[in-house]
C-alpha cells in the first residue's frame, strides 16, 4: 500500500545519487555555527541629533504588556495582530526540522494531515543586528572537526540564507526578540506549498488580504505555528496540452484557493543516535551523503538506515540486556489513534500497532511499541504535534493508508510519524478478501463484512503501515519463499502463514481450497519482519562506532538470514527479479 512511501524511498535514493556530484553541503558536528559575539543595543538616537537609528529597543518597549506570552524552546509573544519570537542564545546554531503539512485543504489537493514539505533549519546571529534562518542539506559531511578536511568541507558548503529579520530587541546572554508576523503570513518556500506542487495546483501570487497566521504555539521541543494561506490560481490553458496540469477545480471555478498549513519546527537532538549503516540485504529506508576524512584517498559515500531510537534507561538495564534479559525502552514508540476514527475501528488499529511487540523482543526491547487512545481531555496535546506520532484517520473516499515518518539526516533517527488512513480502505479491503477468498470462508462472501473481519483486515493494513514507519520498505520477495504446495498445507500454514513478511504485497492465502481446512488466510508480522527488526533495532554493547557495528552485522547477517529464503529481502524497485 502507499505510493508515498515508494515516492518517499525514491526521493532518498535520489538524495543518495546527487551526493556524487554535490558541492553545497555542511556539517552536522558543526554545533558552534556562525554565531556572533551578542552586541549590544544601539542607540537609539545618534549624537548628530539626526533622525533616530531603527536597531534593537528596550525589551518593555516591543514586548509590552500587552503580550500574550507561549513559552517553549523559543517563546513567542502575541501583541494585537503582531507576532514576537524571542530566541534564547542557547537555540542559536541548534538545527531544526521544519515540517509543513496540510492541515485542511480545497478538494484535489491531498488531504489533512499529510505532509507538504521538511528542511532541516538553523537560526543564525547575523551582522547588523540581523537573525538569519539558513536551510541546511545534509550531502556532504565531516563529522571529525579535529581534520584539516573538516575545514575544506565547511569552506565548499554555505548553507542558503533563506529568510532575515531584524533584531527587534536584545536581552543581554539571554535572547533575541524579531518579529515573525509576515514571515510566517507570507510563502516562504521553506515554510509553505513547495514550487512543485504550486506548479501542479497552478497557484500564483499569494494573496495577504487573505492570508493569515491562526495561532503560533511553543512547545519545549518545538513550535506550532497554523497559517492560512489564499493563493490566486491561473485559468487552465486552452491549448489540449497532455503536459499541463489540470490545477484544482474549486480554484478554476473561483480563481483563487486557500489551505489551512501546519508548520512544525523541531529540534533536533543535541546528540546524534548512534547510525547503522545501510545494507541492501536488509529492506530499511535510507538517508544518504558523502563523507570527508583526512584518511581516505576518495569521497565515501555513507548511507543510513532509517529507524527509531531506542535506548536503555539505565546502566543496569543495559547490563540485563547484554546477558539476553529483555527491557524496556527509556522512551518507546507510541502512536496515538485519532480522535475522529470511529470508536469501533480503534481495537483494530491498536492491534495492528502491537502486533510488533514480538520483532522488537526479538530485538532485545519488551514493550518498545505501544498503541493509545488519543487523550481527549488533555488541552495541552495537538494532534499535529509533532512529539506525538499519531495514526490519522481521514473521511475520505480514496482507498488506501500511508505510513511516512520524519528522520533527523545527520542520524537516520525518526523523530515522528503521521499514519494517514483513508475511511475507504475498508472498500479495497473487502474486495479484495471477497474475490480473494470466498471460496473458502463463507464470511466473505457477504455485501456488508461483519464487524469483527472488518477489523481482522483493518489491523493487517495497521501493521503494514506501522512497519514503514518502523524503517521497513516493500519486501517483494517475501511470498516467494513460501513453496507453492504449501499454501495448501494447513500445518506449515498455521505455523508460518502463505508469506515471511507483512511487508509484502501479498494479500491473503487465495491458493487455499475449502478441504484444505486453512482458516487463517492473512498476512501477518512474519519471520523477515521479526529478522528485519532486530537488525535495525539490537543494540551493540562493547562498540564505540557505526563502522564496528556494521562488523556485528555482519556476523549477525551470515549466521541468521545468510541461506534462509524466509528472511530474504528483494526491493519493491526491481521489476525484473522474478522472485520479486
Ligand atoms: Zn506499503
Amino acid at each position: 500500500m502507499t505510493r508515498n512511501i515508494l515516492a518517499k524511498f525514491f526521493l532518498m535514493l535520489a538524495v543518495c545519487c546527487v551526493t556524487e556530484m554535490a558541492v553545497a553541503q555542511n556539517n552536522p558536528a558543526r554545533s558552534d555555527s556562525t554565531k556572533v559575539n551578542p552586541k549590544p543595543a544601539s542607540a537609539a538616537a545618534d549624537s548628530t541629533g539626526k533622525e533616530k537609528k531603527k536597531g534593537p529597543k528596550p525589551y518593555t518597549d516591543i514586548i509590552t504588556a500587552k503580550a500574550v506570552s507561549s513559552k517553549g524552546m523559543v517563546w513567542i509573544h502575541k501583541i494585537e495582530d503582531k507576532y514576537f519570537m524571542e530566541i534564547p542564545d542557547s537555540v542559536f546554531g541548534r538545527e531544526m526540522m521544519a515540517i509543513t503539512r496540510l492541515a485542511k485543504v480545497p478538494t484535489g489537493a491531498g488531504y489533512g494531515g499529510e505532509e507538504a514539505n521538511e528542511q532541516v533549519i538553523r537560526f543564525e546571529r547575523g551582522p547588523s543586528d540581523k537573525v538569519f534562518i539558513r536551510a541546511v542539506d545534509y550531502l556532504n559531511v565531516s563529522a571529525d572537526t579535529s581534520q584539516p578536511i573538516y575545514k575544506a568541507v565547511r569552506n565548499s558548503n554555505v548553507d542558503p540564507i533563506v529568510a532575515a529579520f531584524d533584531i527587534k530587541s536584545i536581552r543581554k546572554d539571554t535572547s533575541v526578540v524579531i518579529e515573525v508576523t509576515d514571515f510566517f503570513k507570507e510563502a516562504n518556500q521553506v515554510f509553505s506549498i513547495p514550487p512543485r506542487s504550486k506548479q501542479q495546483y497552478k497557484l500564483t501570487e499569494l494573496q495577504k488580504d487573505r492570508s493569515y497566521i491562526s495561532s503560533i504555539r511553543a512547545y519545549p521541543i518545538n513550535l506550532e505555528i497554523r497559517s492560512v494561506k489564499t493563493f490566486n490560481v491561473s485559468p487552465p490553458s486552452l491549448k489540449r496540452d497532455p503536459s499541463d496540469p489540470p490545477g484544482l477545480p474549486g480554484g478554476i471555478a473561483a480563481g483563487a484557493v486557500t489551505f489551512e498549513l501546519n508548520t512544525s519546527i523541531i529540534m533536533l537532538p543535541k546528540v546524534p543516535m548512534r547510525k547503522r549503516l545501510f545494507d541492501p540485504r536488509v529492506g530499511f529506508f535510507a538517508t544518504g551523503y558523502t563523507v570527508y576524512t583526512d584518511d581516505s584517498q576518495k569521497a565515501e559515500d555513507e548511507t543510513i538506515a532509517v529507524r527509531w531510537r531506542l535506548e536503555p534507561k539505565n546502566e543496569a538495564d543495559a547490563k540485563k540486556q547484554q546477558q539476553g534479559q529483555l527491557i524496556e525502552p527509556a522512551k518507546p514508540i507510541v502512536y496515538y489513534i485519532d480522535p475522529a476514527t470511529p470508536v469501533k475501528w480503534r481495537q483494530y488499529l491498536k492491534q495492528g500497532v502491537e502486533d510488533w511487540k514480538p520483532a522488537f523482543e526479538q530485538a532485545g526491547w519488551k514493550n518498545a511499541i505501544i498503541a493509545r487512545d488519543w487523550p481527549e481531555n488533555d488541552t495541552t496535546m495537538s494532534l499535529e504535534d509533532a512529539r506525538f506520532s499519531v495514526i490519522r484517520y481521514f473521511a475520505s473516499d480514496i482507498q488506501n493508508a500511508y505510513g511516512p515518518n520524519v528522520s533527523d539526516p545527520r542520524s537516520g533517527e525518526i523523530i515522528e510519524s503521521h499514519i494517514g488512513w483513508f475511511h475507504n480502505v475498508m472498500r479495497l479491503l473487502k474486495m479484495w478478501y471477497t474475490v480473494q477468498t470466498a471460496a473458502v470462508d463463507p464470511r466473505a462472501r457477504k455485501n456488508e463484512l461483519d464487524e469483527e473481519l472488518m477489523g481482522k483486515l483493518i489491523r493487517f493494513v495497521s501493521a503494514h503501515e506501522v512497519g514503514h514507519t518502523l524503517g521497513l520498505r516493500h519486501n517483494f520477495g517475501a511470498s516467494s519463499a513460501t513453496p507453492v504446495e504449501k499454501l495448501r498445507d494447513k500445518k506449515y500454514m498455521e505455523q508460518n502463514g502463505h508469506t515471511s513478511s507483512i511487508m509484502d504485497y501479498a494479500r491473503f492465502n487465495y491458493v487455499a481450497q475449502p478441504e484444505d481446512g486453512i482458516t487463517d488466510l492473512f498476512p501477518r508480522v512474519g519471520d523477515y519482519d521479526k529478522w528485519a527488526i532486530e537488525w535495525g533495532y539490537k543494540p551493540f554493547y562493547g562498540t564505540s562506532s557505526a563502522e564496528e557495528d556494521k562488523k556485528l552485522l555482519n556476523k549477525l547477517y551470515l549466521d541468521k538470514a545468510y541461506g534462509n529464503r524466509r528472511l530474504w529481502f528483494l526491493t519493491e524497485s526491481n521489476p525484473q527479479d522474478p522472485r520479486a
